[in-house]
């Protein structure tokens, strides 16, 4: 669940290494298939030469929505800026790595949302919303959104006024149709349209699902979200699958996830893979360790972990996303990962209270960073490595002058997940000392 002007602000809140498990067959298409270089052979940090958006492709509501901050830069310009905020902000803490980029930094996006509104003259809007404002600015295309995920945003606009689908109204609390999000898998192609309504009760809604998917028939499931709230969150609790399964399949790191409406899922399937690649060698696992994935979402990072493992436990707060975690152990036969439900803090606490050791932690917090409870309970645990991922280097350098009372901090590696935004994705490895008790 995000808040729509969130979207562009960071990951949560928002190389591969081969596990040895082959991808599921269901999913045809594998990593390298789709002409993406095998993540263990990336040597440089270096990106091609990327110029700035042209005059033709560049965007014409950047101010309004205020997402893409570095339109008037090149690529390099901007890698080399986020860079050195990183080494700003880590001063003192530890090295900086340079910034890892995108060969093609564009429309690397594989989740849009869209918020509807009917305008005075009747005309349906959707894209986002103007900042401090709950007035819509149109959007029909976006340098980094998927390309087809707002053309299909495209359709809904029309279908919904041919339809007469009544728009919600949020001065009124009346109206249906709220926004609209759409989840595309980078690899499987498989597509997930989530309509997020007021209220169960969608007229026509076979109708409207079968034009959907007669104009569009690469879409593979339609869900109905139901949002009936007043809140800046897009999404509610209740979904009910329209077509298709609810929920989309991706293959990551070569190994196969499921995805839920509402489970978190980084949003940049190309720079992730290298990211988790980074994170996993970071940790030097030989088959032996217990390894701890804390707020490990669906698993991505210790189901790709687990192959180098002894036994990997998984926490999570999201229940949605602990139990697509569960069932993406089963479909990757993994038989040495369990997943909790839990604050990742009390979890941990309990864990050491009852004397439980870790042999690595990897931990990849929200962009708040971790708490010091959760970092207390870790201490007592005792695990010889932790790898901090984080979406936020802010909160991330917090965290490190925290944890660096009992651990060395290695290098900051630097990932650029989202270009053109201000964020900027890390990854680094802290050692515990030598500590006499
Ligand atoms: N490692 C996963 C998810 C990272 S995003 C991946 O890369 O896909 C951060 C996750 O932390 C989200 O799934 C969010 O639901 C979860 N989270 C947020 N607060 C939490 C808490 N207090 N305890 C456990 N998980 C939490």
């Amino acid at each position: 669940m995000e808040n729509r002007n969130a979207r562009y602000a960071g990951g949560k809140k928002t190389g591969t290494k081969n596990t040895g498990r082959k991808p599921a067959k269901e999913v045809k298409a594998s990593v390298r298939q789709r002409g993406e270089k095998s993540i263990t052979s990336e040597k440089t940090a270096k990106p091609a030469k990327v110029a700035k958006p042209s005059a033709t492709s560049a965007c014409r509501i950047d101010k309004k929505c205020g997402g893409c901050v570095y339109l008037r830069h090149t690529y390099e310009e901007q890698l080399a800026i986020k860079e050195k905020q990183v080494r700003c902000l880590m001063e003192g803490i530890a090295k900086v790595r340079p910034v890892t980029g995108m060969e093609n930094p564009y429309h690397y996006r594989n989740k849009v949302n869209a918020a509807f509104q009917r305008k005075r003259d009747g005309k349906i809007v959707s894209g986002i919303y103007e900042e401090g404002t709950h007035n819509v600015i149109p959007v029909s295309s976006c340098l980094i959104e998927d390309q087809k995920a707002d053309e299909i945003i495209g359709t809904i606009r029309r279908l919904a006024l041919s339809f007469k689908v009544r728009i919600y109204d949020e001065d009124h609390g009346s109206g249906l149709l709220r926004h609209v999000m759409i989840r595309r898998g980078h690899v499987s192609g498989q597509i997930l349209v989530i309509l997020v309504v007021a209220s169960p009760v969608f007229p026509s809604k076979n109708n409207f699902v079968k034009a959907l998917r007669a104009a569009h028939p690469e879409i593979t499931s339609v869900v109905l979200n139901v949002n009936d709230k007043q809140t800046s969150m897009v999404l509610g609790s209740r979904n009910i699958t329209l077509y298709g399964k609810g929920y989309i399949e991706d293959i990551l790191c070569g190994c196969r996830f499921r995805i839920s409406p509402s489970s978190f899922y980084q949003i940049n399937s190309v720079q992730t893979e290298k990211l988790y690649g980074k994170a996993i060698e970071l940790a030097e696992l030989t088959g032996e360790e217990t390894v701890f994935d804390a707020y490990c979402g669906i698993g991505t990072i210790g189901i790709t972990a687990s192959a180098g493992a002894g036994r990997v436990i998984g926490v999570e707060l999201n229940k949605d996303a602990v139990r697509d975690a569960a069932i993406n152990a089963k479909l990757n036969d993994i038989p040495n990962i369990r997943f909790y439900a839990d604050d990742a803090g009390r979890f941990l606490t309990e864990m050491a209270a009852r004397g439980e050791k870790a042999d690595v932690l990897f931990m990849d917090p929200p962009r708040s960073g971790s708490t010091e409870v959760f970092m207390k309970a870790a201490f007592e645990m005792e695990p010889s490595r932790i790898v901090y991922v984080s979406c936020d280097p802010e909160t991330m350098a917090r965290d490190l002058r925290y944890l660096r009372k009992n651990y060395n901090v290695g290098e900051i590696w630097p990932f650029d997940m989202f270009p053109w935004t201000r964020s900027i994705e890390c990854v680094t490895v802290l050692k515990r000392k030598n500590l006499r008790k």
